[in-house]
């Protein structure tokens, strides 16, 4: 089916789910662009991406060709008939992309950060319809991302889709970008008919684990991907950790689940109806034991004022932590969720404890 530019929603529920955007992330060089576009068409890819201009984190690595490799985006459009999209982060690559008839945009998330940039960005594609790809900004901020959708939906325009790219976090771990898979649910919850799809590469920043984020991307409903790869990955000269080969793509995408979201079969529907209740029974529990919690928290905190002493006490923060991921990883949670929750917790912890220290008592 030919992708309906003007109404990519409708063609990705119509079409077969998932969208699936695949590309380098840098177009380095017209050889580079066409070879992997020639393989790409092979595989169940719909659009092909590349980046064009690349700022990368720090100055002095490679930065991207600019305007030149709008010509080879378009060779790729004349040869294999993909549809093409690339990064704007501002009015003027925005001029240019319309010069040169690239069929979509993305904005990528260090420009989602920053509002007065997306509102030039609006304003500059004023009275033009192509897909507009929304990532989220580096930091977990739901709203940002939010207002950034909201200023282009002021605008008028209604061709958008967000893409889940993962949020920073300090220090070293799994991914190189948190999922935080929580967001990207609440905004869909949020603005149900959104499409949004999944960038699983700078989540992982790591090949190896493309395939299971795609996967979990598909299992909570997204409506694609969106795939950095690359005809020669270990000489890729941006990101080259976390793209795939095109084989690798086809491979990957030839083994993922599809799977749907209604229930029809009647056992099915009983047996979740039945597990489900026994949540609602273990949550309305936690609530009470997290309100128990609370109140003793409440407690310490008139003591802590009594006394003159801080709000937090690190070596007791620092043992709670330490004493519940050990006990939590034990029992077969994983330990970025207990972190997040025990995060969530001390921090309430904390702002009943700065009532009771602000109040007047
Ligand atoms: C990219 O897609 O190549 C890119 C730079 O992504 P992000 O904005 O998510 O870092
Ligand atoms: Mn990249």
């Amino acid at each position: 089916m030919k992708i309906k530019l003007n109404n990519i929603s409708e063609y990705i529920s119509s079409s077969t789910k998932p969208l699936v955007i695949a590309g380098p992330c840098s177009a380095e060089s017209n050889m580079q662009m066409l070879s992997t576009a020639k393989e790409l068409v092979k595989t169940n890819t719909h659009i092909f991406r590349a980046g064009i201009w690349k700022p990368r984190t720090r100055p002095n690595s490679f930065e991207g060709i600019g305007t030149p490799a709008l010509e080879w985006m378009n060779n790729v459009q004349k040869e294999t008939g993909l549809k093409v999209i690339t990064e704007v982060a501002n009015s003027s690559h925005v001029d240019q992309i319309l010069k040169h008839n690239i069929d979509m945009i993305w904005i990528g998330a260090r420009t989602v950060g920053n509002p007065f940039a997306i509102q030039e960005i609006v304003d500059s594609l004023k009275g033009v319809d192509i897909p507009i790809f929304i990532k989220n900004p580096l930091n977990a901020d739901l709203n940002l991302w939010l207002g950034a959708i909201e200023r282009f939906y002021n605008a008028g325009f209604k061709n958008i889709i967000a893409i889940h790219r993962g949020f920073f976090s300090y220090g070293v771990q799994k991914y190189r970008n948190l999922p935080q898979w929580q967001l990207p649910v609440e905004l869909k919850r949020l603005i149900p008919d959104l499409p949004i799809i999944c960038d699983p590469s700078h989540i992982a920043g790591n090949r190896t684990l493309i395939n299971e984020i795609s996967q979990t991307a598909l299992d909570l409903n997204f409506d694609g991907l969106m795939i950095e790869t690359h005809i020669d990955p270990i000489n890729a000269l941006s990101d080259k950790e976390q793209q795939l080969s095109p084989i690798q793509l086809k491979e990957l995408l030839e083994n993922l689940v599809v799977r749907s979201h209604s229930v029809t079969n009647k056992d099915t529907a009983s047996s979740l109806r039945d597990l489900r209740s026994q949540i609602d029974k273990l949550d309305d529990k936690l609530i009470n034991v997290l309100q128990d919690r609370m109140d003793l928290a409440q407690l310490i905190g008139i003591d802590k004022k009594t006394n003159d002493i801080t709000i937090l006490q690190p070596e007791r923060w620092k043992y709670v932590l330490e004493d519940r991921l050990k006990k939590g990883v034990a029992k077969g949670l994983s330990d970025e969720f207990i972190i997040l929750l025990l995060r969530a917790i001390h921090q309430e912890s904390i702002n009943i404890q700065t009532r009771v220290m602000n109040s007047n008592k």
